[in-house]
């Protein structure tokens, strides 16, 4: 570094700039024209970006994703499903053998980019299989837009994962991460993750998309159809309006969204129904026996999207649908392709609470997937199950809404198989341990925050969370600061211990004493993780007494809970292994007493933590 160079270096950092400095986001907005062969399964593509850095930095090169290339013998995601073997996603093979190792030459995913131009020059680009770089001719100054055009063909693949052609339940064409979209740029860089089975991110968009294809197929897409009129199924005054290749052109627009999906058969029925201060529904599935339980999930998505909108805040876009895509199900904008045959009722209510969770973390809270999972997944299973709850209670009374997540958790920490939830999501060694690190342990991760904050708190920070990030790419520091400043705890402690590591929770009671109106009790912390206790009496005479002892490294303590009213023991510093406490109840009047009456507290080993009194 020469000596001006130092000099600048002391400026900015006085100046600030060696912090993250102010946000902003990209922006892209698509303008397509898609012409679809149905009988041959490819279509041609042609499509103007419109792209604008807000970032305070000049790009020489942009990156796309060509996420069908993965679909071939060979590719990374085949490479990656082979080596796992037994401990990848059992979704990706058949009897132990990769799926997509056979999938036929002809029905291989493609993506072939015939040209990109910025401003009506060439560029030069570079294909490593999902990911295309492209150099730019004119770098991308901050704060100022580009143009791209671009022109290619695609095959669609046979159905593996998500997208695809002639699924198992008989949808003609599944049209998810279809088309080469701009990768995105924020403070941590390029998000250039090779497509190997997981998760997508990507900046904010407005789309145009008009899609040629056949005319008596109808599509069910996330975004607002412009021309209901001249196409099959949405509308009784429709007049098809074909050209002379029989075709019929769909005009879809959507604002300010991360990715545009859709999905075509000729079976297809379209149902519509509003939530009441919400969104629009739509249901796009072929109705027979197999799939008759859509009908009757209706006033269940209703109330679900009531009480997200009552619990974290207000849906965005004008309409949502859930449309039959024949495998699993996976979020997109203002959509959802999902499984629509067999299950119970809860069951399809289930995959739709989760999908539609997803459009409030995942689409509106648009956090990167690849590097954060459990952001996305994790917060989006806390809803699950909250919401899950309420729809359908269960028969016996249980403590929590979360009681099933915390016990698969247990079980999963005796098999010595996790990871980390800070790992990148596609590279666990092992299946189970992604999922457990991504959607189990992040959706504890706000059910200890409950415990350890209150959850009328922790609800307070789940709205300014969303407020506040709404339309944006938040990250876990983001969530962290926010949670930190209106529970007024520290809570970095809790952070690090949860994502980053595996250490685990583990008190116990280990001693008491009776004294003649008193009980002297001794705690023990057995485990890794430090956590403030709570500890509850229950009486003879049925009265229910709630203690709190504070953890030294939260700096407060918490000042409401589920529990009403408790008394505030001394703080526990976290070195310090056992705690005693005294309190003025003898044995006689003590029926039960222990840690953690809400069971929300996930100790590893809860067996130790109740001791009733004979
Ligand atoms: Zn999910």
């Amino acid at each position: 570094m020469n000596k001006s160079l130092v000099l600048l270096f002391f400026l900015m950092a006085a100046l600030g700039f060696a912090q993250q400095g102010p946000y902003y986001q990209q922006f892209a907005k698509y303008k397509m024209d898609i012409d679809v062969d149905a009988a041959g399964f490819t279509y041609n593509g042609k499509q103007t970006i419109t792209y604008t850095n807000n970032s305070p930095d000049e790009l020489k090169v942009v990156y796309f994703h060509l996420y069908w290339n993965a679909f071939k013998p060979g590719s990374m995601m085949d490479q990656r499903v082979a080596s796992q073997g037994k401990n990848g996603d059992s979704r990706l093979q058949r009897n132990g053998i990769s799926t997509l190792s056979t999938i036929p030459k002809d029905q291989e995913g493609a993506q072939n980019i015939h040209w990109i131009k910025q401003n009506d020059k060439d560029l030069k680009f570079e294909i490593q299989e999902t990911i295309m770089k492209v150099e730019l001719n004119t770098p991308l100054q901050p704060n100022t837009s580009t143009t791209f055009t671009m022109e290619w063909d695609a095959v669609i693949p046979e159905q593996i994962r998500r997208a695809g052609r002639n699924n198992r339940e008989g949808i003609d064409m599944t049209m998810t991460q279809w088309y080469p979209k701009i990768a995105e740029y924020d403070y941590d860089g390029w998000a250039t993750f090779d497509y190997i089975g997981r998760e997508f991110h990507a900046p904010f968009a407005d789309f145009e998309v008009n899609i040629k294809i056949d005319k008596d197929y109808i599509i069910g897409a996330g975004g607002t159809l412009m021309n209901e009129n001249e196409v099959r199924g949405y509308s009784r005054n429709a007049v098809v309006k074909a050209d002379d290749q029989n075709k019929a052109t769909w005009r879809w627009t959507a604002k300010n969204i991360l990715d545009f999906a859709w999905a075509a058969d000729r079976d297809y029925t379209v149902e519509t129904f509003t939530v009441p201060d919400g969104p629009k529904i739509y249901y796009v599935y072929q109705k027979s026996e197999k799939t008759s339980h859509w009908e009757t999930s209706k006033p269940y998505v209703t109330k679900f999207f009531q009480l997200m909108n009552t619990d974290l805040g207000r849906y965005i876009y004008p309409s949502y649908a859930f449309v039959q895509g024949g495998d699993g199900g996976m979020e997109y904008g203002m959509a959802t392709m999902m499984l629509g045959e067999g299950r119970t009722l809860e069951g399809l209510v289930g995959l739709m609470v989760h999908e539609g969770g997803h459009s409030y973390n995942q689409q509106i809270l648009a956090t990167n997937e690849s590097m954060r999972p459990w952001l996305d997944e994790g917060f989006t299973s806390y809803y699950d199950s909250k919401i899950m709850h309420q729809l359908f209670p269960p028969e016996q009374p249980v403590p929590n809404p979360f009681m099933s997540s915390l016990q698969s958790y247990r079980n999963f920490t005796k098999r010595g198989l996790e990871e980390p939830a800070v790992w990148l999501g596609d590279h666990h060694d092992h299946g189970t341990a992604y999922s457990f690190a991504t959607y189990v342990k992040g959706e504890l991760y706000l059910v200890q925050l409950g415990y350890i904050m209150g959850e009328e708190t922790l609800s307070l920070v789940m709205k300014e969370f969303y407020n506040q990030w709404k339309l944006k790419h938040p990250t876990d520091r983001d969530f962290l600061h926010i949670a930190q400043k209106i529970s007024g705890m520290d809570l970095k402690w809790f952070h690090h211990y949860w994502i980053n590591t595996t250490k685990t929770i583990d008190y116990a009671v280990k001693h008491v004493e009776h004294g003649e109106n008193t009980t002297t009790i001794t705690l023990q912390n057995k485990g890794d993780v430090p956590m403030p206790v709570d500890f509850s009496v229950l009486t003879r005479d049925k009265k229910l007494v709630h203690y709190q002892i504070p953890l030294n490294m939260t700096r407060t303590w918490k000042s409401e809970d589920i529990y009403g009213s408790f008394k505030t023991l001394a703080y526990w510093p976290w070195t310090q292994k056992e705690y005693t406490f005294t309190i003025p109840y003898g044995k006689d009047e003590i029926s039960a007493m222990g840690i953690d009456f809400s069971q929300r507290l996930a100790d590893v080993d809860p067996e130790d933590n109740i001791l009733e009194i004979k």
